[in-house]
Formats: C-alpha cells, structure tokens, sequence
C-alpha cells in the first residue's frame, strides 16, 4: 500500500469524522463472512478470496498468516474498502466495507512497508503536514504532531529532516502519522519489513503502545516472529481462505506435542542417533545431515528425553546437544499450509 493511498485515506477520513459513533454497536472491529473475489484479465482469471471469514475482537491484534499468493493483501485492500469482493460481507467497526465505505474509511488506518513520509521535511513537518491534510487547524495539528512525536519516541529527532532517518524511525513516523485521526483500527502491512533487530523491536513498541491505547491492529507480516511476538490472534490463509485459527500457541500445538532434538557429535554417528530417537520414541525422525539435527514430535516431553538419553548411554553413544523444545510458529505454519513461511524469510 503506496503513500498516495495512504493520503486518500487520511483525506477521507477528514470529510467523514463527523458521522462518527454512529454506526452498529459490536465488539468487533472486523466481521468478514465468506467473502469471495475473483480477479480477471482477459481470458485469465484468479479466485484470490474464497470464502474468507474472519472475527477480529476490538483491542486486540490479530495477525494474518499466509504463503505468497494466499490472498493476504486482496483480504486487506478489501476490508480497507480500496477493493469490492464478489459475494459475502464484511464489516469494520460495525460498518458494512461495500454500502458504507465511507464510515468505514473514517475509522482505518492504513501503514505499511513503504514509509509515506516527505524526506525533505523534518518528522514534525511531515506530522503537521497528515494533519492539515486531515483538515485540522494548525494550532490543532501542532499539538497532534507533538502528542505522535512523544508517543512514538520521535521527539528528540523532531526537528531533523526524515532523510537523516534511520529505517526504524521512518516507520514509526510512519506509524505516527497514520494515527492522526486516531483510527480506531489499523491495518499494518509487513511494518518491519526490511528493518534491523533493533529498528524492529523499537516498531513493535510503537505498535504494544498504540494497542495499550485501544487500537485494534490487523497485521499481515512475513515475520513469523513478529506475529508471534505481537498477535493476541493469528488467522492462517491459504489459498483465498483461513485455514486455521488461533493464538500462537493453539496453532503450535495443532503439530501435536514437542520436539525432541539431539544433535550428533560427528556426521558419521547421525544414522546411530536418528535410530535411537526412532526406537525410544517410536515415530520416523527427520534428519538434517548439514546440522546432524534428528528431531521428533513426543507426546511427553519428560518420557521421551529420559528414554532417549538412556538409550544413547547403553549404547555408549555421546552427543553434542539434545533439548526439548515447543514447535515454533514457523513449522505450525508449514504444518498447516504446506508451504515455507510467507516468502521464506523466517526472522
Ligand atoms: P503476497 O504475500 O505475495 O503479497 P498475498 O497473500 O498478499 O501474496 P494477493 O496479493 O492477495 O496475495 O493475491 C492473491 C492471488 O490473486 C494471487 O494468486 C495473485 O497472483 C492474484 N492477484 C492479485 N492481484 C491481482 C490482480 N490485480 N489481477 C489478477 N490477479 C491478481
């Protein structure tokens, strides 16, 4: 999602405030019901959604999961009204995204990847600049910058030209100046794509402190970390619908239990330890000979360590490593899509 979108948005959101608190009273900020839509060209045609439901609690961030081409931005574009769906329903903060974009739009925030910010203009131009164009007043506008500035940590930088920004700052002013109208739902598209560990730990404070202040946020990431870190909820997309649905740790679990992982001392005793693992806990293990890792899923985590470490001394057999660990999200998400992590770029 471009900056020009992200000023539509803001523009819109201006010409409609007034009609706010009007609409139905729900505790969701997203309802979507089977929604469907096709895409075609020429003779080619493409169902990127179909059946897509989604419930996303007010105040909470929910985080959406999926393989390249699942249907992730068409579900965005589509509840953030920049795109009509072919059949099903959606509504966003109690407002039905196709007959009321309008009130939907005064209610959304749009950030992404691409930082929407004037780099020959300092983080608190950029800010006053959102506001004017949101049809504040100035004095209005200079009191919001400054309060975004504060809020996301900017304040010190205030008066640098975002050109001298680093990665991280730029996408908190980003994120600062999509709050302007104060959304009550963000949609947050891959927001630290790109960003060093520590830029990216700085936008997921940004991001804890705008949900602490009742901001519900929809996250789609490439970071499974991220969603990890940040999503009360996850919904899995595979193919146009949600294939699975639930917190982090339900969708871990979906796997079956943890992992045992023993690695070898030497590449020649891997096939020695992998039989071991095999016997004691009675599945076939997966082997990566470039780690000499042998992983298992147990049932019991206690059980199968104590069986497997006794088995590895009665054959004499010593390792270099053995733990028991929970599945990460990563393989909860290859579990249930079959596919690697969104664009393969597991943080
Ligand atoms: P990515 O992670 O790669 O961004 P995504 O999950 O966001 O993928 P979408 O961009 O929503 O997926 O695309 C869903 C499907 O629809 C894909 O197969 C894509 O090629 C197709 N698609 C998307 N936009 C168009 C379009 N404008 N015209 C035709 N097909 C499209």
């Amino acid at each position: 999602m471009d900056a020009i979108l992200k000023l539509c948005m803001v523009y819109t959101e201006s010409t409609t405030y007034t009609v706010l608190g009007q609409g139905t009273m729900t505790d969701l900020a997203i309802r979507a019901e089977g929604l469907r839509k096709r895409y075609r060209a020429g003779k080619r045609s493409k169902q990127a959604l179909d059946g897509f439901t989604l419930h996303v609690p007010a105040g909470t961030v929910h985080g959406l999961l999926g393989p390249n081409g699942a249907g992730k931005t068409t579900a965005v574009r589509t509840l953030a009204t920049l795109l009509r769906h072919d059949a099903g329903r959606a509504e966003v903060c109690g407002w039905d995204v196709a007959r009321q974009p309008d009130q939907v739009r005064a209610r959304i925030g749009l950030t992404g990847q691409y930082a929407a910010v004037d780099e020959q203009l300092s983080g608190r131009q950029n800010l006053v600049l959102f506001g004017r164009l949101a049809r504040l007043g100035a004095k209005a506008a200079a009191r919001r910058a400054d309060e975004l500035l504060e809020q996301f940590g900017l304040t010190e930088a205030a008066g640098r030209t975002a050109g001298q920004y680093s990665g991280g700052m730029r996408r908190r002013l980003d994120l600062a100046a999509s709050m302007i109208r104060r959304p009550r739902l963000l949609f947050l598209d891959e927001p630290t794509t790109g960003l060093d560990p520590r830029s990216r730990n700085q936008v997921w404070d940004a991001v804890r402190s705008l949900v602490a202040a009742g901001t519900t946020v929809l996250l789609t990431t490439q970071y499974l970390e991220e969603a990890d870190q940040l999503a009360d909820r996850i919904s899995v997309l595979d193919a146009g619908r949600v294939v699975a649905e639930g917190t982090a740790e339900e969708l871990k679990a979906r796997i079956g239990g943890d992992r045992i992982e023993v690695v070898a001392r030497h590449a020649a005793e891997l096939d020695a330890v992998a039989a071991i693992v095999a016997e004691a806990c009675g599945v076939v293990p997966e082997t990566d000979p470039v780690e000499r890792r042998v992983g298992a899923v147990v049932a019991d985590r206690v059980a199968a360590l104590i069986e497997v470490v006794t088995r590895l001394n009665a054959a004499g057999l010593a390792v270099a490593d053995i733990g028991v660990r929970q599945p990460t999200l990563d393989e909860a998400f290859l579990h249930l899509t079959g596919h690697g992590a969104p664009r393969e770029a597991v943080a």
